[in-house]
């Protein structure tokens, strides 16, 4: 098969399209035949070496993809959960999804309901399960509450503005486009903020009517952190998922509301907790309160491009490969 192989950390440029051997599936392992490979900030980082955990050289990058099932192990045919010929989604792999065919644990791999295209299930884990996991598993959000979204407009603040007002919440997001801001009020947002605005956390205070915000997702903590706590509610949570840098922080602002921050990395969530968080996101898929946005369709030969857009910001929804 052709993969990606990184075989030094480096630029994008250090990924390149190689025949490998196709892997084969044993015990309660499935090879799924990857039709769109989803393409996340994390495969960056990883990607130039910068991130904790740094994958052994050579490796293949992804772990998002959808396709079809190609074979099974023993143990994944007695399981009887697939057969081959299924449409699949994967939250990880353990060879890597920048390929044609990808290795996956069974628990791992989830049915693709028919009106969910490839593209859409490749924009699955990553994005979905760390909204899901933000919202409900670390600041446990309930119907009723007002959450920001800060930066909508991506993977990650798509997925939370659908899953949060599925859920009852009444959800305002920013974006740094216009083409984001039209985005985000499509897919439910009641109202949109733009993050590059000098006074958008005024507005944002003003958007709740001065009381503040039951829950803020924070996508650049780095900028944003110091200047969310001001703006919470008595009682509010700060749900940290991603950030660029160091940030200031004044704790009175805490004190004074009994507010928190919840830090989070999706490599934290445990097997159980994952199968759960999977079981409500395709529960989201087949009522269709989930419909994942894609931006940009990309050959997977030129994956380094999908790394330099998604690093360039000015995000609408996920980038997929398609190999
Ligand atoms: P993405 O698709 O590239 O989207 C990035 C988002 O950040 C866009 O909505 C962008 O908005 C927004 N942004 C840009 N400037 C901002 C600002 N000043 N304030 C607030 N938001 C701003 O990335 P993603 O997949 O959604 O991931 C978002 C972040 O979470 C990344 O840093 C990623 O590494 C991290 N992450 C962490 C975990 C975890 O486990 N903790 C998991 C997944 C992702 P515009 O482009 O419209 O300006």
């Amino acid at each position: 098969m052709k993969a990606i192989r990184v075989k030094e950390f480096g630029g994008p440029e250090v990924m390149r399209l190689e025949e490998v051997p196709d892997p084969k599936p044993s015990g309660a392992q499935v090879v799924v035949r990857i039709r769109a490979a989803g393409v996340n900030p994390v495969d960056a980082y990883m990607r130039a070496g910068t991130y904790p955990r740094k994958p052994a050289l050579p490796y293949t990058p992804g772990t998002d993809g959808a396709g079809t099932v190609e074979s099974l192990g023993a143990d994944a045919t007695a399981a009887k959960r697939f057969k081959v010929g299924d449409r699949v989604y994967l939250a990880g792999s353990l060879s890597g999804t920048y390929a044609e065919l990808a290795l996956c644990e069974e628990q791992f791999v989830f049915p693709l309901p028919a009106h969910i295209s490839f593209a859409q299930g490749a924009a699955m884990h990553v994005p979905y399960a760390t909204a899901y996991r933000a919202l409900f598993q670390r600041a446990h959000a309930v119907a009723g509450e007002t959450l920001l979204v800060h930066g909508a407009s991506g993977g990650v603040g798509i997925a939370a503005v659908q899953l949060a007002r599925a859920a009852g919440l009444r959800v305002i997001g920013t974006v740094g486009s216009e083409r984001g801001r039209k985005l985000v009020l499509d897919e439910g947002a009641h109202e949109v903020l733009d993050h590059s605005a000098a006074n958008h956390f005024e507005e944002a205070l003003a958007a709740t009517g001065g009381r503040g915000y039951d829950l803020i997702l924070e996508m650049l903590a780095n900028v944003n952190l110091g200047r969310d706590l001001g703006i919470l509610a008595v009682h509010g949570r700060v749900s940290v998922v991603g950030s660029r840098g160091n940030a200031e922080i004044t704790p009175r602002d805490m004190m004074g509301r009994d507010g928190a921050i919840f830090g989070m990395s999706l490599w934290n969530t445990t097997p159980h907790e994952l199968i759960s968080i999977h079981a409500a996101l395709t529960a989201g898929l087949e009522n269709k309160t989930l419909r994942p946005v894609i931006g940009e369709e990309i050959p997977l030969a030129e994956a380094a491009r999908a790394h330099t857009t998604i690093m360039a910001g000015g995000a609408y929804g996920k980038i997929v490969l398609i190999p």
